[in-house]
């Protein structure tokens, strides 16, 4: 079977092995006759690859002793609503540094809620094309937490350096590149992640958050949107999305075995800098839009000179068996979705695409 090189945003490219596993264990999961699917979510089959996701989890991002990782449906888009629901009380703020679409939305959620403020924004001046400087921010030292979004999945930048927020907790929406390379969980107040970029399939969402945020969230929420709940009950209150984080469990041991982290920055590196390399190199024919030092080693986003030569472009790239490198529908252009599941020789065929041209 020929696999198509899959250069899709999200839901995304997902490792063979892990693929490969699950359909391996699809009937008889580790002998107990029954697919995963059906299994009680209260057994003990199941409860092994529930514990194990997060075990790996924890292990892989080095989370600290005192933060929660929770499992939760809905994705990142309910994690907007949750976060303030739980840790913006009456009387106080929290402050949103906007850096694209999704930042846009988690503060448009959390405005609907209580009272949010927009700590620094790159929309007017350079049309999200860069990452705010530190002395850009106008932090409110009594926020209850500051958002960011450490990957904008659309407009192709990425933080590199966190910024500094003294002691207000910093939450970060890392859907789109959480385990990318290792990072200081002890850092962040919390950190959310839709698993359906660099962890799984879509309608999971992997939280870590301080077990002190937890306790202090607010109790006048419903019971199943309270962080509090899932933190007490290892995110069994209720039925687990249990297919979900089965493959979660599978993507998670693939990444372990193959080195970690460290080992997934290194050739996540290496696969943006062919890919920026190769552009600027035609810059005959194609640009990059973001500043230098805001550019995502997750999303590669670029133009071509014309809107012909996209449509070319995109043709030819079918032919070679890509998929999935048309820009979001709001910004045009191309984009590139170069997650940890997506393997060097694949971005090579791209650059090597993008260099000949042509030519
Ligand atoms: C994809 C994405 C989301 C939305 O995730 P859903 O699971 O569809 O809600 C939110 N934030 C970022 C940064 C994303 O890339």
């Amino acid at each position: 079977m020929a696999r198509t090189i899959n250069f899709n945003a999200g839901p995304a490219a997902l490792p063979l092995g892990a693929l490969e596993r699950a359909q391996k264990e699809l009937l008889d999961l580790g002998g107990t006759g029954m697919s995963v699917m059906e299994h009680s979510h209260r057994g003990k089959a199941y409860e092994a690859v529930h514990n194990e996701a997060i075990a790996l989890t924890k292990e892989l991002l080095a989370v600290p002793d005192n933060y929660d990782i929770l499992l939760l449906q809905g994705g990142a888009s309910q994690q907007f609503a949750v976060i303030p629901m739980n840790l913006l009380p009456q009387g106080k703020s929290a402050d949103y540094i906007l850096t694209g679409a999704w930042s846009q939305k988690a503060y448009k959620e959390a405005k609907t809620l209580g009272t949010a403020r927009v700590a620094s924004s790159t929309e007017k001046d350079k049309k999200f094309t860069r990452i705010p400087a530190q002395n850009e921010l106008d932090l409110d030292a009594n926020a209850a937490y500051v958002h960011i979004t450490s990957n904008n999945t659309i407009f192709g930048t990425q933080w590199d350096t966190f910024p500094n927020v003294g002691n207000v907790p910093l939450i970060a929406d890392m859907s789109s590149d959480i385990a990318w390379r290792p990072i200081d969980v002890s850092k962040f107040g919390l950190i959310y992640a839709g698993a359906q970029k660099n962890l799984g399939p879509s309608g999971l969402a992997v939280v870590i958050v301080r077990k002190d945020l937890v306790e202090a969230g607010r109790k006048d929420i419903p019971v199943i949107f309270q962080y509090r709940t899932h933190s007490e009950n290892n995110s069994l209150y209720n039925t687990p999305p249990t297919f979900s984080v089965y493959v979660l469990r599978n993507v998670l041991a693939e990444l372990k075995q193959n080195g970690g982290l460290s080992a997934i920055e290194k050739v996540n590196r290496e696969k943006a800098k062919l890919l920026y390399d190769a552009i600027e190199a035609r810059s005959d024919v194609f640009s990059a839009p973001v500043e230098k030092a805001s550019r995502s080693t997750m999303n590669v986003v670029f133009t071509l000179s014309t809107p012909e030569l996209e449509t070319e472009f995109l043709a030819e790239a079918k032919k070679r068996g890509m998929e999935g490198l048309k820009g979001h529908r709001s910004v045009g252009g191309m984009r590139a979705s170069i997650y940890n599941a997506v393997s060097r020789e694949w971005v090579a065929a791209l650059a090597d695409l993008i260099s000949g041209f042509k030519k």
